[in-house]
């Protein structure tokens, strides 16, 4: 099988894998095109690799005994049938693995899940309000069952909502967590949606946005600080 298509490596992240050093690889491609987008060149599946998977890894391996871990990112990490393959290489030069995904494959998302140390799952909505953020027909149906399957595991994990006030209410978000209480999820951190890097501009502030409090006062309620700044 041929190696993942790398579309970027940073060489240090203190942020990405709570707890850890860490390196971040960033697959190439995503199948779906949400509003606020902060790595659209990393969606087309076909580009061309930024750097070969060899190179990746002799980088890692001059890393042993620097960094704790590495992160598999995206565009969506799990898009690729090497991501397994990918893991265990990275796990035989002694890292932890860490992964980012929305959750849109479930069964490959259960695949890796055995691979990995810690999970960062996009939770963008509440489930039917899913197409309005993607793009994509009955996503939300894939990325609850996902939740489910961390939750099972028992993997270290954390669940991430980027906030577009603008296209996600107050009812919203409390909709989404009824939805995470009644399936015993409670990790899960709001981000503010910035416009630095997105694929298309919303309209605009979000702290200054009615809604404001309410993220805050959900994200306290989930034992974080409050809403953060994402990408
Ligand atoms: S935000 Fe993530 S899931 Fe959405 S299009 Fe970009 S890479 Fe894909």
């Amino acid at each position: 099988m041929p190696g993942p298509r790398v579309g970027g490596l940073a060489p240090l992240t203190t942020i990405d894998f709570p707890g850890r050093l860490a390196a971040v690889v960033f697959f190439q491609g995503c199948p779906w095109r949400c509003v606020y987008c902060h790595n659209p060149h990393l969606i087309p599946a076909n580009a061309p690799p930024a750097l070969a998977w060899e190179d990746a890894l002799a980088f890692l391996e001059r890393r042993r005994g620097l960094l704790d871990g590495v992160v598999f990112s995206g565009g969506e990490p799990t898009l690729q049938a090497a991501l397994p393959e990918a893991m265990r290489e990275v796990r035989a030069l002694g890292f932890q693995v860490a992964l980012h995904t929305a959750g849109m494959y479930p069964e490959r998302l259960a695949a890796v899940l055995p691979l990995v140390d810690w999970v960062g799952l996009d939770i963008k909505a509440p489930r039917a309000a899913y197409p309005r953020i993607t793009g994509a027909p009955c996503a939300g149906d894939a990325v609850f069952e996902s939740l489910s399957l961390i939750l099972a595991a028992g993997v270290e994990h954390e669940l991430r909502c980027t906030w577009p006030p603008r296209l996600l209410s107050s009812t919203d978000l409390a909709r989404l967590d009824d939805e995470l209480r009644a399936m015993g999820a409670d990790r899960l951190v709001i981000q503010e949606c910035r416009a630095a890097g997105r694929a298309s501009a919303l309209p605009g502030t979000c702290r200054a946005d009615p809604d404001w409090a309410g993220a805050t006062e959900l994200a306290g309620r989930y034992h974080n600080p409050g809403p953060r700044s994402a990408g």
